[in-house]
C-alpha cells in the first residue's frame, strides 16, 4: 500500500512537473527597452508635485458644473485611490528618479522632449537614452524640410512622439505627407500618438479629436518601408489594430500609458485581444512615465503580472520586439 501512494505521488508530481513546463510564466527580469518615455518637468501635468491613480478615467461621477481642468487638477492633487502613482517636485527628481529605475531594471529607453532637455538627460545617464524627436505641428515651428537636417546632423533617431492629434491632425493629413515622406527616405523610425489621450482631452486642448489605427492606412500603404509604431496602441480600438497589424507587417505598437490609462481588468483584455490575434511579436512596452517615473515600474509588472502571458512573450514584449525594430542589433 505505502508503495503505491508512493508511486501515485511521484506520478502527481511528475504531471505537474510537466504542465509547469508546458506554460512557463515567470517573471521576466533581463534588460528592458522603454519605447515611450519622455523628459518632462514636474509641473508638465498642473502644478507639482501631483499623483495619479491607474484606471483614471473610471467612475469620475463628473458633473460639468465644475470646468473639467479643475476637475482634473483636483483628481490629481487628491487622487481617489489607495495607492497613486506619486510624482516629485522638482524636474530634477523627475529626471532622477526616471535613471533610478531604469537602473534597476537594466533599461534603455527612446526619450522626447524639447532638445536641451534630452541632451541634460542624456549626460546625466550616458547610453541610456536613444534620442527621440518630439513633434506637434501647429505648434511646433518646423518644416520637413528642417527635421531632415535635424536627423542628418545626427540630433534624434527616432521621430517620438508626434503628437499632432491633440492639434487634430490625423495621421493621414496632407499637412504631415513631407514629414512622412523624410521619414521614408532617412529609414527612421517614427512613434504616432493614436487612439484616445487624456480623459476628458478636447476639454484640454480644444482641437483634439478621436482617431482610430485606421487613419494610418494611407500612410503606411504609400510607404511601404516605413518603420511605425502606434503608441499607446491604438487603444481602445482593438479591432482596428488588429485589422492594421494583419495587413501591415512593418507595423508595430507601444504600450504607453495604458497600465494608467485603463482599468487594469480592461487593459488586460486589450492586451490579450492583440496577442491570441498573434502579434505578440509586435508590442514593445513602452511606460509613456511624464512626470511620474512610478509609471515605468507600474507598467513593467503590469507586463509581468499579466496571467495570460508566457514568459517568452514577457520577454518579447520588455525586450525583444524593440531591439528587432529599432534594429539595435546592427
Ligand atoms: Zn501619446
Amino acid at each position: 500500500m505505502k508503495t503505491i501512494i508512493c508511486m501515485l505521488a511521484a506520478f502527481c508530481c511528475l504531471c505537474s512537473a510537466a504542465s509547469a513546463r508546458d506554460k512557463d510564466t515567470r517573471a521576466y527580469k533581463g534588460p528592458i527597452i522603454d519605447m515611450h518615455l519622455h523628459a518632462y518637468p514636474a509641473d508638465g501635468n498642473g502644478p507639482a508635485p501631483n499623483a495619479v491613480c491607474p484606471g483614471v478615467a473610471a467612475n469620475l461621477q463628473y458633473d460639468p458644473k465644475t470646468p473639467w481642468p479643475a476637475k482634473m487638477g483636483e483628481l490629481m492633487t487628491d487622487p481617489p485611490c489607495e495607492n497613486p502613482i506619486q510624482g516629485p517636485a522638482t524636474d530634477e527628481e523627475v529626471r532622477d528618479q526616471t535613471i533610478a529605475i531604469m537602473k534597476k531594471y537594466k533599461m534603455k529607453g527612446v526619450l522626447s522632449g524639447p532638445a536641451g532637455r534630452i541632451v541634460d538627460w542624456q549626460e546625466a545617464a550616458p547610453d541610456f537614452f536613444i534620442a527621440g524627436r518630439e513633434l506637434s505641428l501647429k505648434r511646433d515651428d518646423v518644416s520637413a524640410e528642417e527635421i531632415e537636417t535635424e536627423f542628418v546632423n545626427g540630433d534624434f533617431q527616432v521621430l517620438a512622439e508626434v503628437t499632432n492629434q491633440y492639434r487634430g491632425i490625423l495621421a493621414d493629413d496632407p499637412a504631415f505627407d513631407a514629414y512622412w515622406a523624410v521619414a521614408a527616405k532617412h529609414d527612421i523610425p517614427v512613434g504616432i500618438h493614436l487612439g484616445v489621450g487624456p480623459p476628458g482631452a478636447p476639454m484640454l486642448y480644444p482641437d483634439f479629436r478621436v482617431q482610430t489605427p485606421l487613419q494610418i492606412e494611407a500612410i503606411l500603404n504609400r510607404h511601404q518601408n516605413l518603420r511605425v509604431y502606434i503608441m499607446h496602441a491604438g487603444f481602445p480600438f482593438a479591432d482596428d489594430m488588429k485589422a492594421m497589424l494583419y495587413l501591415y507587417p512593418q507595423l508595430y505598437v507601444d504600450t504607453g500609458v495604458l497600465q494608467l490609462a485603463a482599468p487594469r481588468e480592461d487593459y488586460y483584455a486589450f492586451l490579450e485581444e492583440l496577442v491570441r490575434a498573434g502579434f505578440g511579436d509586435r508590442i514593445m512596452f513602452g511606460s509613456d512615465q511624464m512626470n511620474w517615473p512610478g509609471m515605468i515600474e507600474e507598467g513593467i509588472n503590469a507586463i509581468n503580472d499579466a496571467p495570460f502571458l508566457t514568459y517568452e512573450q514577457k520577454k518579447d514584449i520588455l525586450h525583444d520586439n524593440a531591439v528587432r525594430f529599432l534594429r539595435l542589433e546592427e
